[in-house]
């Protein structure tokens, strides 16, 4: 079964990507072949390259946002520019309106 990963090239702040895969091994080569800033924002070095598996909980959603194809045959692949929140900017889980939690509740609780 494929498993939602958030793959850097070792900062963050420079951009991340959702990698579906099998582990983090193959997650970071996915991306390194399918994304296209990925190498830059490693600085050309692929031991920089990182992936994290996302919360178990979360899942769910990740799954939605998937290429359905590729999940149903478990071909593994990036989504290069997942959903961002419409508020902060920021791609994670998010509700039927566009907003992430953290905006949906004014900023007062993560
Ligand atoms: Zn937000």
């Amino acid at each position: 079964m494929l498993k939602p990963y958030v793959v850097d090239g070792g900062d963050m702040e420079e951009g991340a990507c959702l990698v579906f895969a099998h582990n983090v091994q193959e997650a970071r080569k996915v991306a390194w072949k399918e994304v296209s800033w990925i190498e830059e924002a490693a600085g050309g070095e692929w031991i920089y390259v990182r992936a994290k598996l996302l919360p178990r909980e979360e899942w769910d959603y990740w799954f939605t946002i998937a290429d359905q194809e590729k999940l149903k045959k478990e071909v593994p692949h990036a989504i290069e520019d997942p959903p961002a929140c419409k508020k902060c900017g920021y791609w994670t889980v998010l509700n039927e309106n566009g907003v992430c939690k953290y905006c949906q509740t004014g900023g007062e609780e993560l």
